[in-house]
């Protein structure tokens, strides 16, 4: 298995993933590098180009030059290219999940998910002559008329994690290319040839050279884009520190921002709940991908200790039937996290839960995948007894470790979620639909299921956190998207049949 060798290529005998400038595939000898890791088998496989601001000008440069007319380009034509994207999404679906899995580490299975997700935005992008419609009144005043119309900003970046290499990447180009903007996307250096694959297939679609280009790199290229002021935008997805940031440097410069940040997504098991089917539910939002989705359960918290005892005893004997292995080989559901970095954190907040007192139910440390040895894998691991002020409550570990909370009452369950700083996704599981409203209305998190453990919204909603895991104003695609990447222009209007038309020096009203 290894992605498309088109998309990696010789500089100085080294195999280096290259950054996409003005529909070229470009990287410039001599410069800085970074490894890419196949994290199931422990070992770099080739190398990321690592930008420095002089890419970032040279995509601004070919943006500049081609966003004027894409801007002119009538919605309807723009949406015909994203059909096209679409159609070559769907031939060259197996190669892109395939790229992913072996970069990433996530399962064929569940790379394939991300693709289909992503696919819904563009889906949605190709609906742009009706999304940009706009507003029109008629007779505001006497022969006046007012419309308002959504135009685009001109260049967009996009800044992403190494979790969803497809899928979060096509949360922004598909809607702000349908909008009638340029776009430049950093991808995480951690997995970085899907993007140059998507790069290729935009350029097939018939997207003029210029207006998607992909600049690979590290804190140097992410600082050069917000730095640029021929950027106007800025969507970021990432760590919540991370984010912070971006909204901080992108405000500074003057620069639209929506910047999504990490999560502590907590499910609710109230005493009436299915505990059979919430436990099913709650295990493949726990443990696939290995933990690291944003939308990961990572906390469950238990009302009552009769719901805690039966969900900790239904959930070992689930758990223990994880299958932990290649990530290519056909039944496994979990596969490697993404670097040696990445397990020795997760270790680490292992042990700091066993130091802070939490009860250990799975250990997965010491896994070892047979032909995998060096890979970076970890078991699931299962703490219960975990409290509100143990790091493993408070921090993000974005791995498969799952906490049990228990708590007494709905009450008790509902200021734990409500007052974590994370506020990404939740989920309550329970058969009554009292409760279920309650939750859905007092609880203050962005995202919310009742009965559904990762309620990611389909394209046609938006997506996004409150609290500290989104810093900005608006969540990301669907018609938040839509007015992120477009700015509103109200014309006032007055077509006079006779044109005497005296000054009027006070403020203009309805007459
Ligand atoms: P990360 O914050 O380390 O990196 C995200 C991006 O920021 C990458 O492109 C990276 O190159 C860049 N970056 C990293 N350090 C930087 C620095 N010091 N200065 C400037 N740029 C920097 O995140 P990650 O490890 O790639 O992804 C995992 C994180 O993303 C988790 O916290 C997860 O919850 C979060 N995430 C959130 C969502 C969401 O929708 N809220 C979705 C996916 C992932």
């Amino acid at each position: 298995m290894s992605a498309d060798p088109s998309v990696s290529g010789e500089v100085a005998g080294r195999l280096v993933v290259g950054h996409f400038i003005h529909g070229q595939i470009a990287s410039a000898p001599g410069a800085r590098c970074a490894p890419v890791f196949n994290p199931a088998l422990g070992r770099p496989v080739r190398e990321v180009a690592l930008a420095s601001a002089a890419e970032v000008e040279a995509a601004v440069r070919s943006a500049k030059s081609a966003q004027p007319a894409w801007a002119r380009t009538p919605a309807l034509q723009r949406a015909r290219v994203l059909f096209r994207f679409k159609e070559l999404l769907g031939e060259q679906r197996e190669l892109l999940a395939r790229t992913v899995s072996e970069e990433h580490g996530k399962t064929v299975a569940d790379a394939d998910g991300e693709i289909a997700r992503g696919m819904e935005v563009v889906e949605f992008a190709c609906g742009a002559p009706q999304l940009l419609k706009g507003e029109f009144s008629e007779g505001v005043g006497t022969g006046v008329d007012t419309y308002g119309v959504r135009q685009p900003l001109g260049i967009a970046a996009g800044i992403t994690p190494f979790n969803f290499p497809v899928m979060v990447p096509m949360w922004m180009f598909p809607l702000a290319l349908a909008c009638g903007n340029a776009f430049i996307l950093k991808p995480s250096e951690r997995d970085p040839s899907a993007s140059l694959l998507l790069a290729q297939l935009l350029k097939r679609a018939g997207l003029p050279d210029g207006l998607f280009s992909v600049v690979q790199g590290d804190k140097a290229a992410v600082d050069a884009i917000l730095q640029h002021p021929g950027i106007a935008a800025v969507s970021f997805v990432g760590s919540t520190p991370i984010a912070q940031y971006i909204q901080s440097q992108a405000v500074l410069h003057g620069k639209r921002v929506q910047a999504l940040g990490g999560a502590k997504n907590h499910a609710v098991v109230m005493p009436d709940a299915d505990l059979d089917a919430a436990t099913e539910a709650v295990v493949g939002a726990a443990y696939g991908s290995a933990g690291e989705r944003c939308m990961a359960i990572s906390v469950v918290v238990a009302v009552g200790q009769a719901t805690a005892d039966g969900l900790i005893a239904r959930l070992q004997k689930r758990v223990a039937t994880l299958k932990v292995g290649a990530p290519d080989a056909a039944g496994t559901d979990m596969g490697p996290l993404v670097t040696a970095e990445a397990r020795a954190r997760v270790l680490a907040y292992v042990e700091s839960g066993l130091q802070e007192g939490a009860k250990l139910c799975l250990d997965g440390r010491g896994l070892k995948v047979a032909e995998r040895q060096s890979g970076f894998f970890v078991g699931p691991f299962l703490f219960d007894h975990v409290r509100a002020d143990m790091k493993i409550y408070r921090e993000e570990i974005f791995g498969p470790v799952l906490s049990v909370v228990r708590v007494a009452d709905y009450a008790a369950a509902l200021r734990l979620v409500n007052t974590h700083e994370l506020a990404n996704g939740t989920a309550v599981f329970t058969q009554s639909g009292a409760v279920a409203r309650a939750f859905a209305r007092e609880v203050e998190v962005g995202m919310v299921g009742i009965n559904v453990p990762i309620p990611v919204p389909m394209a046609f909603h938006s997506f996004g956190g409150w609290r500290r895991s989104l810093f900005g104003d608006h969540h990301i695609y669907g018609n938040e998207g839509v007015r992120f990447y477009t700015r509103l222009k109200t014309v006032t209007e007055r077509w006079p049949e006779n044109a005497a038309v005296r000054a009027d020096f006070s403020m203009p009203t309805m007459k």
